[in-house]
């Protein structure tokens, strides 16, 4: 049994995170691949050191003095070295690195180090052995990461051995450090898990799980305990804060669960995300999340004959690939469409994209509506069970709120509702109220 987990910014912060995370690293044998974040914020006024490294950056590229910035660093560092009574040369490391900016350090280099210096500090706490990311994450040139090269590097590396990793970065083929996009350390957490074939990718944080609606609009929401992977592409896809869908592409792929986990609270199950799931008969809930976003707008386009016609959809669609408007959802009727996309992709085409369907398709009419907001709720048990848009329906009309759109994905995942933005908040409580509460 092997896990691997990925602690993040948060959970790095300072000396009492780690020893948090010494404690769920040693309650467990089989956790011995530990990804880490740079230091990330102990209270909400605090820096990130990522973010003081961009700035440290900025500094250098401007010709401005950066110590007191870096002085930042240092300082977060050394107390928790200090504090954890470690041994760490952090000061030879940290002149040394001084030096490489006075002499043109690159910016993926700079701000990778937060991870560096986070991995190096862990791996001795934990009496783990510091694998360093450039030893096994390759890049190709296009930025890609190249996992046929990379897996077997790492497998090579790590054999039965407890090791530290710093998340964030890795090496081009040209020997320049890169790193990923901002967050991407639970990136190099599912690459990891993936090379190793971990039997599940623990990726700590500080929030029990995925909640099933935003806590901003629900009081208390509810945690999901189980989705599937595709559940929770939906859930992103409609708006919920959950992780990004790099992360979980290197352990689908591989059918490694993903389980989303508090290091504050690391008695809490937290989410377990998996390809399927061995459904328990009478689960209490058929909807497993509920998730939305503002900012849509519809354009509705009408002509007598279309629904028989050949060749309508097509030019319709074309005009907004022409235009590159993305279209997110398309509800029809007879002789009718509705094209919903993000108001803010179609406001600078708007004339071009209408003007252009009037010509390519000669509609009887053509309407654009803004301010809407798209609902969606989300659940694989929802799939061949009657009853569930008449529940949705019944509890937003006794609510009194109007749905202008309503769409099911074919694969009976969700049953999306377009409504106007005043109601979306009043949308989702009532979605919740009816299907959770
Ligand atoms: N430290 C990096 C960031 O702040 C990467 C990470 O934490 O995942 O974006």
């Amino acid at each position: 049994m092997l896990k691997a987990l990925k602690f993040g910014g948060t959970s790095m912060a300072d000396a009492k995170q780690y020893q948090k995370i010494r404690d769920i690293v040693r309650s467990d044998p089989s956790r011995r691949v530990v990804v880490v974040s740079a230091a990330g914020k102990r209270f909400s006024d605090d820096n990130k050191i990522t973010d003081l490294l961009y700035l440290c950056y900025a500094h250098i590229q401007y010709g401005v003095s950066y110590d007191s910035i870096f002085g930042l660093i240092q300082e977060r560092y050394t107390q928790i070295r200090d504090e954890l009574g470690l041994k760490t040369d952090l000061e030879s490391e940290f002149a040394a690195l001084r030096q490489k900016m006075d002499n043109g350090i690159s910016r993926e280099e700079l701000v990778s180090r937060g991870e560096y210096f986070s991995a190096l500090l862990m791996a001795e706490y934990l009496g783990f052995e510091f694998i360093d990311a450039t030893k096994w994450l390759f890049f190709r040139y296009d930025g890609t990461v190249d996992q046929e090269k990379s897996y077997p590097a790492l497998r090579a590396l790590v054999k039965d051995r407890g090791v530290v990793i710093p998340g964030f970065y890795g090496l081009m083929p040209d020997g320049k450090i890169r790193t990923l996009t901002r967050g991407g350390s639970d990136i190099t957490g599912a690459l990891a898990a993936a090379a190793l074939d971990a039997d599940v990718y623990e990726n700590w944080t500080d929030v029990s799980g995925i909640l099933m609606a935003d806590p901003r609009i629900v009081d208390n929401p509810k945690t999901i305990e189980r989705a599937t992977y595709s559940e929770l592409r939906q859930l992103s896809y409609s708006g919920a804060q959950v992780l990004h869908e790099m992360t979980v592409f290197p352990v689908r792929e591989k059918n490694i669960p993903l389980n989303i986990r508090n290091t504050n609270d690391p008695d809490h199950p937290g989410t377990l995300v998996s390809e399927e799931f061995q459904e328990l008969p009478n689960a209490p809930r058929f909807i497993t999340g509920i998730a939305g976003k503002k900012d849509f707008s519809i354009v509705t386009i009408s002509k007598k004959g279309m629904a028989g016609a050949v060749g309508t959809l097509r030019a319709i669609v074309e005009v907004f690939e022409d235009n590159t408007v993305p279209i997110c959802y398309t509800p029809t009727g007879i002789d009718v469409i509705s094209l919903v996309v993000p108001t803010e992709k179609l406001t600078p085409h708007l004339y071009s994209l209408t003007g252009d369907l009037r010509t390519k398709v000669r509609p009887d009419s053509i309407k654009v509506t803004d301010n809407i907001a798209i609902v969606a709720a989300v659940g694989r048990k929802m799939a061949f069970r009657a009853g569930t848009s008449g529940k949705i329906f019944a509890a937003l009309g006794q609510q009194g709120i109007n749905i202008r759109m309503i769409s099911q994905g074919p694969d009976e995942l969700n049953i999306l509702v377009g409504v106007d933005e005043k109601d979306y908040a009043a949308t989702i409580r009532v979605l919740y109220d009816a299907f959770v509460k």
